[in-house]
């Protein structure tokens, strides 16, 4: 078997308690020598991610995608994407498009081998019915015929055991004729439910008897009219897992109470010949919490919904559309999903560590370019008017062989505002009247003053240059200053519109314990500037990632770009800004 705890210093073991039961079961041979249907033999892993499309997926689906599918692919095994629409009512076909696009972004597929493992939970709805008959006919289910209030009393507390529904022991004849006309349409919404037969005083709620199936007049997204009852989710989970033959069913802590009526349906329907053993078991992890973010989904519809953010794709919102118009690369996810581990106690996860792992992932590959984003002006005046010179860097500091970029410079120059002080702080390197700075891969040039307004505003900032100061010449050696600037030429500058994203919220736990997350907004989320680029970013293509120098990393706008005319969006400023 692979061991893939690798440990080394650029990856520290990272925890992962599945691995050790994964380990353990396949030492074991637990799930070996499996076969399907069709005799072919089964993978000792198999996983699922089972959303339901009712909703964008958002960061804390990430770790469970990452999870499954990674565990999967450790092992040798398979996973499945499954849709979870057992529940007519909120899903629709738009959600299951966007979770196969974003599962397939986050780098992973279902193939395995030549098989395609995409399902979908209603495509389970007759073997499901037909489970529920044998349930009713061997005495382990009945209908039901209180009203939802009776139910509800009846049900009991913590510590007060609920009472048997009157309708409990009806014959299973009685309720599997009843269960017939439920399904042929013969009642209203609630009129009749169909619950387990377990056990009204057990101390877990759960198992009190459980609804199994109920009655729901609408309209389903794949089944169209054809159901008019529509089982429970946690009657159609285990059975789903057992059907697709899953191992590890991973879900998260909540369901941990749920677990004991996921084992005895698997129980019953194996007694009843539907499965054989092993079983698939369920194992629990804890959520994504991530601080200055939300990730509950009528949150996150609310704030689409009422135009607090530009869509779910917005590149504050932590939807996996969102993160990846922002500039997020699937590897910064992946990384991000491996380093913070699966535990089973609940924590906070802090959002420095997901910029961080986009730091990591795009310093390595972005190529670096020159961006002025608050721009004024810079006048050389004893450039040659006419004299334009090539300056070059390179494309990415740590691998000459990517090349060089090049770009010109000329008397004319665009430089950050905040690059320049008239009357400097104390410690401040840069342009101030007397200082000299480097012209980042340029010349060497003295401020000697600058312009103003009428109402005092510095317009333009002048200096003087020394010829024989050129980066990459021999004279440059002979200068030694402690500024350095970046700049862009004002004749070969391309404009730009950038968007300078930050946290979308001020409060590192926006929606803890029902506060108003509202509330917690950070005004300068999104800040758009129009900046002047170096001109090779003209031909940057929608989703292409750069460092700007000395700010941070953008990437072209996916939906806005057009050709030679390319959005920026901030990903991430180059050192974390937030800590206190
Ligand atoms: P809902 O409240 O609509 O059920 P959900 O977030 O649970 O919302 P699902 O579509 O049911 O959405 O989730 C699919 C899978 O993603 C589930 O297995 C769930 O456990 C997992 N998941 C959802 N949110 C998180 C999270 N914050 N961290 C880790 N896993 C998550
Ligand atoms: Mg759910």
């Amino acid at each position: 078997m692979s061991n893939d705890n690798k440990t080394d210093a650029a990856s520290p073991a990272t925890s992962n308690f599945l691995r050790g039961i994964i380990e353990a079961d396949s030492a074991t041979g637990k799930y070996a020598g499996r076969t399907d249907v069709n005799g072919h033999a089964l993978p000792q892993v198999v996983t699922r991610f089972p959303p339901e499309p009712n909703g964008y997926l958002h960061i804390g689906h990430a770790k469970s995608i990452c999870l499954n599918f990674g565990l999967a692919r450790d092992y040798g095994g398979r996973c499945h994407l499954r849709f979870d629409d057992t529940n007519p009512a909120k899903e629709d076909q738009e959600y299951v498009d966007t979770i196969i696009d974003s599962v397939q972004w986050l780098g992973f597929d279902w193939q395995h081998g030549s098989e395609s493992h995409l399902y979908y939970a209603s495509d389970y709805f007759d073997q499901l019915y037909a489970m529920a008959e044998y349930l009713v006919t061997a005495g382990h289910a009945y209908v039901d015929s209180q009203s939802a209030e009776e139910m509800t009393a009846n049900r009991g507390n913590f510590g007060e055991p609920g009472k048997d529904s009157p309708y409990r022991n009806r014959p299973a004849a009685e309720s599997l004729a009843l269960l017939r006309r439920m399904k042929a349409g013969e009642f209203n919404d609630g009129a009749h439910i169909l619950r387990a037969k377990i056990d009204m005083a057990s101390p877990n709620m759960n198992m009190r008897d459980p609804a199994i199936y109920r009655i729901r007049h609408a309209h389903h997204h794949r089944t169209g009219d054809k159901w008019c009852i529509y089982p429970m989710y946690d009657y159609a989970h285990p059975i789903e897992d057992a059907i697709e033959h899953v191992t590890h069913s991973l879900c998260t802590l909540e369901f941990q109470d749920h677990r004991p009526f996921y084992d005895w349906i698997l129980e019953r329907l194996t007694e009843g010949g539907y499965f054989k053993k092993p079983l698939p078991h369920q194992y629990e992890f804890a959520r994504l919490n991530l601080t200055y973010a939300i990730t509950s989904k009528r949150k996150l519809l609310q704030l689409v919904e009422e135009n607090v953010v530009d869509g779910w794709d917005d590149p504050r919102m932590p939807t996996i559309v969102g993160i990846r118009r922002r500039g997020y690369t699937p590897e910064s996810i992946q990384l991000f999903a491996e380093r913070i581990g699966v535990t089973k106690a609940d924590s906070w996860i802090d959002m420095s560590t997901l910029e961080g792992c986009l730091r990591e992932d795009l310093d390595a590959k972005a190529p670096r370019a020159t961006a002025v984003l608050k721009p004024l002006k810079l006048i050389i005046d004893n450039f040659p008017d006419d004299l334009i010179a090539e300056c070059s860097a390179p494309v990415h500091p740590h691998h000459p062989e990517r090349g060089v970029r090049t770009f010109p410079i000329s008397k004319e120059l665009w430089i950050e505002a905040d690059d320049f002080m008239e009357v400097p702080s104390k410690g401040y390197f840069r342009l101030y009247p007397g200082n000299k700075v480097r012209l980042r891969y340029g010349y060497v040039v003295e401020c000697t003053g600058c312009d103003k307004d009428g109402d005092g505003n510095v317009i333009a900032v002048r200096c003087a240059y020394f010829a024989d100061s050129k980066s990459g010449t021999e004279g440059s050696a002979n200068y030694k200053v402690k500024g350095n600037i970046h700049w862009v030429s004002v004749a070969h500058a391309l404009e730009a519109e950038v968007r300078l994203y930050d946290r979308l919220f001020t409060d590192p736990n926006p929606d803890a314990g029902g506060k108003d997350f509202k509330l917690a907004l950070n005004p300068d989320s999104k800040e758009v500037v129009t900046a002047y680029l170096e001109q090779g970013l003209a031909k940057a293509l929608p989703d292409d990632k750069f460092q700007f120098e000395r700010h941070g990393y953008f990437v072209a706008d996916r939906v806005d770009s057009k050709v030679g005319k390319p959005v920026f969006n901030r990903a991430v400023t180059l050192k974390d800004g937030w800590i206190k």
